[in-house]
């Protein structure tokens, strides 16, 4: 790899990662020239981006997956709700026919008594 042709402005983009766009316009025109003249630095900043872009690209992924994942969990959990919802009422209606079983119980006794 080429050296940086002016090692004090090389220093300064590369603390900046090589990213001139949040400088003001005239003072961007030298490090632009520099980068005109420096083979180096004109590299680094390929790199720089790329590196930014395909960091962007793996945050972007990232959080779909989280937010696929986050789905598809309260889904899970929405469905097994459900299911216990409709276990109780099975419940309910076993205890209430329980009853009824034995309320007719006792009004046979009560009519064999008669
Ligand atoms: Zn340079």
């Amino acid at each position: 790899m080429t050296p940086c042709t002016d090692q004090v402005i090389g220093d300064i983009l590369s603390s900046w990662r090589y990213d001139i766009s949040g400088i003001s316009p005239e003072m961007r025109t030298d490090f632009e020239q520099h980068f005109v003249e420096c083979q180096h630095c004109r590299s680094r900043q390929r790199l720089h981006r790329t590196v930014d872009v395909t960091l962007i690209g793996l945050a972007t992924l990232s959080t779909l997956a989280f937010l696929l994942a986050q789905q598809q969990d309260a889904q899970h959990r929405q469905r097994r709700d459900e299911d216990s919802e409709s276990a109780d009422v099975h419940g309910e209606v076993r205890k209430a026919e329980a009853f009824r079983e034995s309320a007719d119980a006792h009004w046979q006794k009560i009519g064999h008594r008669e």
